[in-house]
């Protein structure tokens, strides 16, 4: 299924971007805003309740008391600090800004005009933005039951096939590969098709059979494994990512990027927050509760809730008019809860949940429970109270 560019027929006399730009749909991001509430919970980036360690929010302040000098453009503190963490060589770490930017570079390092990357069906959208925007040709491989299927996406490697992204958990589903999965994809690719493997949520998972893909990206020749401090890490705002891989492809990702993508506050915050593992482990103990705890009440309230390993979960609704996905996300805006549609995920019938607080998450369930019963969103006692 490979998408066909749709370049809008191009203007005489005036300076027109190159193939793909122009198909690109923006991507936007979930909300942050209910007009007229006074708290709001905002559940819809996968942000983390608890913010960043203290020790990464004092980096930062640390940092912004001298913002003259240009930041280290080989980002060393950082990656030495990624790498003491995970035991590994900084040599064969990049940073980027955010992981967004990482996969942006890998794009643009990998792909030409008419050179194919493939994706799952639900996978995240920046595969395809990026993708585009390197002139590259999209290829969408089918999902099964929400969750990428190794032999859909070995169908479709062609000779033009140039990369593989894979979302492992993915987003907007929080479903994943186990890591026998990962590795027959891997098996099955051709030695110069690269693998992307975006571990965005990798801390969350807590499953035996899985793997971020990092033995694989440091003991092949053809796996990048792409990470972000925007999730666990509770650094949203500051941008900063990684991602660690042979040396050849980390050679060339760093020839096509900025020489100062990364600021020193983000340098300096990243470094302290990967150093304070008992704040991750805050983090993790905070969504294995909350987790299994939403799931469980939102399906009690006849909803269906994608198994997620994640810190966020799919939540279906149904066609019925008054208890559709976007009804449920105009009622739920009225309490200040924003979630996020996921229509452009080709999911219209589903709202994406972040674990939030308690409070947020009760809330949530608590309105969903409203909803389901046909009541006024702003019915009373209910509006911004605690359930
Ligand atoms: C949130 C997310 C990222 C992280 O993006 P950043 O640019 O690092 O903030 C990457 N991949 C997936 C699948 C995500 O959901």
């Amino acid at each position: 299924m490979s998408a066909v560019l749709k370049d809008p027929a191009p203007t005489a006399g005036r300076p027109e971007p190159r193939p793909g730009v122009l198909a690109i749909q923006a991507y936007v991001p979930g909300k942050s805003h209910a007009p007229g509430v006074e708290k709001v919970f905002k559940l819809s980036s996968n942000e983390t309740p608890l913010g960043p360690s203290d020790k990464a929010l004092a980096a930062f302040a640390a940092a912004g008391l001298k913002l003259q000098d240009y930041p280290d453009g080989s980002a060393t503190v950082l990656r030495e600090a990624i790498a003491k963490a995970q035991g590994l060589d900084p040599a064969r770490i990049i940073c980027g800004a955010g992981s967004d930017e990482i996969l942006n570079l890998v794009a643009h390092a990998y792909l030409g005009p008419g050179d194919e990357a493939i994706f799952t069906e639900h996978g995240f959208l920046v595969y395809k933005i990026a993708t585009l925007a390197a002139g590259g040709v999209p290829v969408v491989a089918p999902e099964r039951d929400l969750t990428a299927d190794v032999d859909a996406i070995l169908a479709l490697v062609t000779p033009r096939t140039r990369l593989v992204f894979l979302a492992n958990p993915n987003n907007p589903t929080g479903t994943y590969l186990p890591f026998d999965e990962v590795r027959r994809l891997h098996a099955g690719l051709p030695s110069n098709v690269l693998l992307v493997l975006d571990a965005a949520y990798a801390e969350y998972v807590r499953r035996n059979d899985y793997e971020t893909g990092l033995e694989l990206a440091l003991s092949t020749e053809n796996v990048l494994m792409s990470r972000t401090f925007s999730k666990i890490h509770g650094l949203a705002a500051l941008r900063v990512g990684w991602a660690v891989g042979p040396a050849h492809v980390i050679d060339a990702m760093n020839r096509i990027r900025g020489p100062f993508n990364m600021n020193t506050p983000a340098l300096l915050a990243g470094a302290a927050a990967i150093a304070d593992a008992a704040h991750v482990e805050q983090a993790v103990a905070h969504n294995e509760r909350w987790l299994p705890w939403l799931t469980g009440q939102i399906e009690a309230l006849g909803l269906k809730v994608t198994p997620s390993v994640a810190n966020f979960v799919l939540i279906h609704f149904p066609d019925t008019p008054g208890r559709t996905a976007k009804e449920a996300d105009a009622f739920l805006t009225r309490r200040g809860l924003v979630l996020r549609q996921v229509a452009s995920y080709g999911l219209p019938n589903a709202l994406r949940m972040t674990v939030g607080s308690e409070e947020a998450n009760q809330l949530v369930v608590a309105a969903l429970a409203d909803f389901m019963a046909g009541k006024d969103a702003t019915a009373k006692g209910d509006a911004g109270s605690p359930a």
